[in-house]
């Protein structure tokens, strides 16, 4: 059984809420792309913990965490974060957590890079979370990074090094005038934190191969939202690696395999993080009283997050790309609050009604059209079966249903690990 959860809309759909509470139904978790640049907060009888790199899983006891060959690795914030959930009482050893020697290393000069090229954008900036993830995988295809699999050949690295280190500097230095990178300073940076991670280190394609041969349950969870995918999302707002569900199986070591459901998280309402065009935006106090009541600060930065109603084009496509079998639909209970519920129903792009989700500048022009539904107005966090719902609550989950044209399977109603409801499909 292989089962891809992936977020529809911006991403912080509650994916790590979702991936915590099902990872109990399979063996292994895999991470497939991105870095630490997105962050997942879960809540559970062990605590509160926000992960930034590792696969939720690693909160489950028995529950074994991939981080795949499509992910790029700061090896600096893998150890803090390492210690921080050690710490917390969480036990991670090569026997629970298995790092693809195929992975890329992000470097401290990605982050640099990151950090000097989104000031010199200044005002235009792309909103970047700063830690290099861009960079890192513009190096990847340019085939000038370290992979976690030359942990293990110290000599290897210290033969790419001073070529790799001499092509930085020229837009580290020469280019943005920062002071020059130094080989020797990577290097040991590579060696304070490598090597507490190369018992963890292994060929992970091979470790899934026999795995799956067994019969062992597989889940694959996406870090970021399917319109942050770098082909499908909202470009260039978007993140530089591919947070589509079909990306899984390569970005997590198992190309030759097929998906067999996915599962789409989708928020009841929108937030976005950082620039971009966010149609279904509300301002003002209409943004405050969402924003306090769904708690949006980001996971990994603490930013405020641009909040809007829930948006149907934005959702429907996002379903779509992500060919999601079936929806979670999380955070239901923080529209409690709403007398009447504002939804974004349609896009008026160029005086064009449209519920299809256009791509490029006709994607900035685009204005929303909103409706209100009923609101329940009563705190629905207790309920656990779909007949406790108040019924304008369900008649909101129906609607989305009908909207998205996708079936919804769950419906989280709080932050904690029962809160939430098994819809019969
Ligand atoms: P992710 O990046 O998709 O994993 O999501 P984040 O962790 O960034 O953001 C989701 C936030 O909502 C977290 O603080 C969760 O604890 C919280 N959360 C998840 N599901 C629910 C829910 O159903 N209700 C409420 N009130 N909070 C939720
Ligand atoms: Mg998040």
């Amino acid at each position: 059984m292989l089962t891809a959860i992936t977020g529809i809309n911006w991403g912080d759909e509650g994916k790590g809420r979702m991936v915590d509470l099902l990872s109990s139904r399979y063996d292994i978790v895999i991470r497939y792309q991105g870095g630490n640049n997105a962050g997942h907060t879960v809540v559970n009888d062990k605590g509160k913990f926000i992960l930034n790199l590792l696969p939720s899983g690693i909160l489950r006891d028995g529950t074994v965490n991939v981080m795949g060959p499509g992910m790029v690795i700061d090896i600096e914030h893998l150890a803090g974060e390492m210690k921080r959930l050690t710490d917390q009482g969480i036990k991670i050893t090569p026997d629970n957590l298995k790092i693809s020697d195929r992975a890329t290393i992000c470097m401290p000069y990605h982050k640099l890079l990151d950090v000097l090229e989104e000031d010199r954008l200044g005002d235009a900036k792309f909103g970047s979370t700063r830690r290099g993830i861009a960079p890192v995988y513009a190096d990847k295809y340019m085939k000038k990074s370290f992979r976690i699999g030359d942990l293990l050949d110290f000599e290897y690295i210290k033969k790419r090094m001073p070529g790799i280190i001499e092509w930085k500097n020229l837009t580290v230095h020469k280019g943005y005038g920062h002071e020059p990178i130094k080989a020797e300073d990577m290097i040991s940076w590579l060696e304070t934190y490598g090597l507490p991670i190369k018992d963890f280190i292994c060929d992970t394609t091979q470790y899934l191969t026999e795995e799956i041969k067994k019969g062992k349950k597989i889940m694959f969870e996406a870090q970021l939202g399917a319109l942050r995918d770098i082909d499908f999302g909202i470009f260039p707002y978007t993140s530089s690696s591919s947070s589509i569900a079909g990306y899984a199986p390569v970005g997590a070591g198992i190309p030759g395999e097929k998906l067999d459901d996915v599962c789409g998280i989708m928020k009841a309402y929108s937030s976005c993080v950082g620039e971009g065009p966010f149609t279904c935006e509300l301002f003002g106090d209409a943004a405050f009283e969402l924003r306090e009541a769904g708690g949006e600060y980001g996971a990994a930065t603490g930013r405020p997050r641009r909040v809007g109603g829930f948006d149907v084009p934005a959702s429907k496509y996002g379903s779509l790309v992500q060919g999601a079998t079936y929806i979670a639909l999380t955070k239901l209970d923080v529209l409690s609050f709403y007398k009447k519920i504002p939804v974004c129903v349609k896009y008026d792009v160029d005086g064009v009604l449209t519920d299809k989700f256009p791509s490029g500048d006709k994607l900035n022009r685009a204005k929303p059209v909103y409706e209100y539904l009923d609101g329940w107005g009563c705190d629905i966090s207790d309920c656990k079966k779909f007949e406790d719902l108040p019924k304008a609550a369900q008649d909101y989950v129906k609607y989305i249903e009908k909207a998205v044209e996708r079936p919804i399977k769950y419906i989280s109603v709080g932050a904690e690990r029962e809160q939430y409801i098994e819809m019969d499909i």
